[in-house]
């Protein structure tokens, strides 16, 4: 039976990996896709994604990778040899890297999808100054989710916050994936610009990035089963 496309990605924080497995045992590739990230994957290796991905979830391996060209071809190359879902790269690593990257993976007919980070939300105006740059974050955020899209990736990482505006030159099969959601009445730790999860998609989100209010919950199913139910009856009504 083909599984559920859950909406959401659980960010697998973990520095300890009893503690990613304790959680990974309580859920199902139905509920939600996992995120291993650049802190889990120094840790624990290509063998703990791939290992993931057989266990039949979803998986995007967020390493964001920019470089020269061919390395990060070959990288993006080697993330599909470990059968992840998805993985991605810097837009600022620019055009040829970006369509080295997206051939690569074309010709390897692999199905992962390959998708850019267009400017790390981390980044305000100054922090731009300071590298030459004097477009404004979401002006540049824009023009490089339009090279994004004009070297064939499949979509961007971006705020939540963005999706509105992005979703409007974007079709829908151009994919938004958004961190810094934050369900109703929970806590928003060290994310600024939040969002709830309804309003995320409303707004556009293809895919919403998830990982404390899941992850420290002490009943992440739980919260996993409402937040899908909240989203299928926005789909539903
Ligand atoms: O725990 P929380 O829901 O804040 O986790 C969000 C995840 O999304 C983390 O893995 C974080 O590194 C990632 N992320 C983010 N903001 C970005 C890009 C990635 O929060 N702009």
């Amino acid at each position: 039976m083909q599984k559920t496309d859950s909406k959401i990605i659980v960010a697998l924080d973990y520095a300890y990996l009893s503690k990613a497995e304790a959680f990974i045992e309580q859920v199902n590739p139905d509920l939600c896709k996992l995120k291993v990230g650049k802190e889990m994957f120094t840790r624990f290796g290509p063998g703990f994604v791939s290992q993931l991905c057989k266990t039949g979830f979803d998986v995007f391996l967020d390493l964001k990778f920019h470089d020269i060209p061919n390395t990060v071809a070959k990288a993006c190359e080697a993330t599909a040899d470990l059968g992840v879902w998805m993985t991605n790269v810097h837009a600022q690593g620019g055009q040829r890297m970006m369509l080295a990257a997206k051939e690569a993976l074309t010709k390897k007919q692999t199905k992962t999808r390959l998708i850019a980070v267009t400017v790390l939300t981390s980044m305000d105006k100054q922090d731009l100054e300071l590298l030459g740059i004097t477009q404004s974050p979401s002006d540049l955020a824009q023009s490089l989710a339009q090279l994004t899209q004009q070297c064939g990736l499949d979509g961007i990482v971006c705020s939540a916050q963005e999706s509105a505006q992005m979703r409007s030159q974007f079709q829908s099969d151009f994919l938004l994936v958004t961190p810094g959601i934050r369900p109703s009445g929970s806590e928003a730790d060290d994310q600024r610009r939040i969002m709830t999860p309804v309003d995320a998609i409303r707004a556009g989100s293809s895919y919403l990035v998830i990982g404390r209010p899941i992850t420290k919950s002490d009943d992440p199913v739980g919260v996993l089963r409402t937040i899908n139910s909240e989203i299928s009856d926005l789909s539903n009504s």
